[in-house]
């Protein structure tokens, strides 16, 4: 009998040209480049694997694919697993700075670089191969898996809550695998238990019809002084938000999730050195670790600002007006809505009537109950198929942002993270990359935690 790692290796090279004409499509959501053809083409990968497709798009936007293969005779039909991934990308910008095309697929030193492979076209091929494996051994396929395959992540999947709210039933599952997912710079392979959410703010004062001589500044106050004393009264130079309840609505970890992040490695100097940092980490000032920082509490950055004149040498004015992009990342319990009621009532009670603030994108956080079954599943088969010179890191949630929220609204599941990409990825970057090697583990990852989930 042929082991599965060996029906792995062969279902990869097989597949591998096909997997090549997927990363060639430059499926660029934000330009519209290639949808239609994308989507007829990962609707072909999944039917040329056995499963069944539909195509949805009666709600607008890039279509979802949808893809069902039922659990074999000796597996178990009572259990369904949902893999999420997405078939747009990134635009391939700046493309000066990519050593080989963008969207032709290269493999350098066990390296395969292309735009959209780490994020996230590999991590939907890995599951294709852990899938057809599994259908060519003799225990078949051990569970239901379904897919749910969006082609606007990398715009912020504005249509994904319709679709999940009305095919809900469709897509019900009793667990997901989200998109992405892999190993950090020590090698450690960290799993995700869930994502921050997120509340963006565009920010703006106006203090006169016209920009003025800055002579009269003697009398007339001016828009960048208002917008920046408003802002600064929002958070102290020790980074603690002023906005009043803005950590009321926090749901406290628990102490499961507590030691769970205190497993976790973190390497300050490490930090410092990678952006190389000027000021010490802010979190010298807090009474929360930078794992904790990173996991349970929510941030306020001023992500940019615009105003007066900025070019060389002097220009005396008084700005008209100013400008300024916010955002805040928000853990579970928060929401976006109510950050921004705080905020308002925070300026206009601190005298800040006249700052407009309108809130431009918001996003709710989620994280997996930990005690869940379904994440000793998930850790384990990571194990045996990275080995055991792997430390498998599990973290309550990203720190990023993700629309994992709308999977618990209306699937009710946990969703756990798990791909194939590295710590030098570069995800949204040039040169973006997977390991040859990852990406057989990848696969076995998959085909292990599908044979697990089933049992
Ligand atoms: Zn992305």
């Amino acid at each position: 009998m042929v082991k599965l790692e060996e029906k792995l290796q062969h279902v990869i090279d097989e597949r591998m040209d096909e997997f090549f004409d997927y990363l060639r499509l430059d499926s660029v959501s934000t330009q519209d480049r290639k949808i239609p053809e994308t989507v007829q083409y990962v609707k072909q990968m999944l039917e040329k694997t056995g499963g069944e497709v539909q195509v949805l798009d009666d709600l607008g936007g890039n279509p979802v694919v949808y893809g069902y293969f039922p659990a074999g005779d000796k597996g178990n039909s009572e259990k369904t697993l949902l893999f999420y991934n997405h078939y747009d990308v990134q635009p391939e910008d700046p493309i000066d700075e990519w050593d080989s095309e963008p969207f032709v697929p290269t493999v350098r030193e066990g390296i395969l670089y292309c735009r959209g492979v780490a994020d996230n076209k590999a991590n939907l091929m890995v599951r294709l191969n852990a899938i057809e494996a599994l259908l060519d051994s003799e225990e078949g396929l051990p569970c239901n898996v379904k897919f749910l395959i969006e082609g606007e992540e990398e715009n912020g999947s504005p249509s994904l809550g319709a679709y999940l709210e009305k095919y809900a039933d469709l897509f019900k599952s009793d667990a997901c695998i989200w998109e992405f997912g892999g190993k950090d710079e020590e090698e450690n392979y960290v799993i995700e238990a869930g994502i921050k959410g997120m509340a963006y703010f565009d920010l703006s004062v106006e203090s006169a019809d016209v920009d003025i001589h800055s002579s009269i500044g003697a009398v007339v106050d001016n828009a960048a002084w208002r917008l920046t004393q408003a802002l600064a009264s929002m958070r102290t130079a020790d980074n603690q938000v002023l906005v009043e309840g803005f950590y009321d609505d926090i749901t406290p970890p628990t102490d499961f999730e507590k030691e769970v992040v205190a497993r976790k490695p973190f390497d300050a100097e490490k930090t410092q050195a990678l952006y190389g940092l000027k000021h010490p980490l802010i979190t010298k000032d807090l009474d929360w670790t930078p794992n904790e920082a990173l996991a349970f509490y929510p941030t306020m950055t001023i992500c940019g600002f615009i105003s007066g004149y900025t070019g060389p040498g002097s220009k005396t004015v008084l700005p008209r007006a100013a400008s300024a992009k916010l955002d805040c990342r928000i853990v579970p319990g928060q929401d976006p809505e109510k950050i921004h009621e705080l905020i308002r009532a925070h300026l206009d009670k601190h005298g800040f009537e006249e700052v407009k603030l309108d809130l431009i994108k918001g996003q709710k956080a989620f994280r997996s109950d930990l005690t869940n079954g379904f994440v000793d599943v998930v850790v384990d088969s990571a194990q045996k198929a990275y080995g055991e010179q792997t430390e498998i890191v599990l973290s309550p949630n990203n720190a990023g942002t993700g629309p994992m929220y709308n999977f618990d609204k209306y699937l009710n599941l946990p969703v756990l993270s798990s791909g194939c990409g590295w710590a030098n990825s570069r995800a949204h970057a040039p040169n973006e990359s997977v390991r040859l090697k990852d990406f057989f583990e990848g696969s076995a990852h998959m085909a292990y935690l599908l044979q697990a989930f089933g049992k």
